[in-house]
């Protein structure tokens, strides 16, 4: 993991909700072209939303591992739950707050929250 990768965001959108099987997921940002898959390349499997951006997945463990449209975008969204190592601090807002499902309760640890992608 290169040394500026910093956790970003609880991201509640709908996709999210769907493909974490709960609130949604915590990401952190790198450019896609930092990112090297060293082993089971031939596993991962993506899938384009009608919104939003491509998201990535292992088709062995069904582990969620990249979004934000990934190889191709620019920047990937990075799944913090893909990541074995102790990271260096926690994500610093809540995005996509207007898909916050009724039966979702957002937590009251004094992050920013922001409607959209922030
Ligand atoms: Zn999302």
């Amino acid at each position: 993991m290169p040394d500026h990768f910093q956790p970003r965001a609880f991201c509640h959108c709908t996709t999210c909700k769907k493909l974490s099987g709960g609130v949604g997921t915590a990401n952190g940002r790198l450019r896609s072209d930092e990112v090297t898959i060293l082993e089971g390349e031939e596993l991962l499997r993506t899938y384009q939303p009608e919104e939003g951006t491509a998201k990535t997945f292992c088709s062995a463990c069904g582990s969620n591992l990249f979004g934000g449209g990934w190889p191709e975008s620019e920047n990937a969204s990075i799944r913090l739950s893909a990541i074995d190592d102790p990271l260096p601090s926690a994500p610093a807002k809540h995005i996509y707050t207007r898909s916050v499902a009724s039966w979702e309760t957002l937590p009251d640890d004094g992050l920013e929250r922001v409607d959209g992608s922030g």
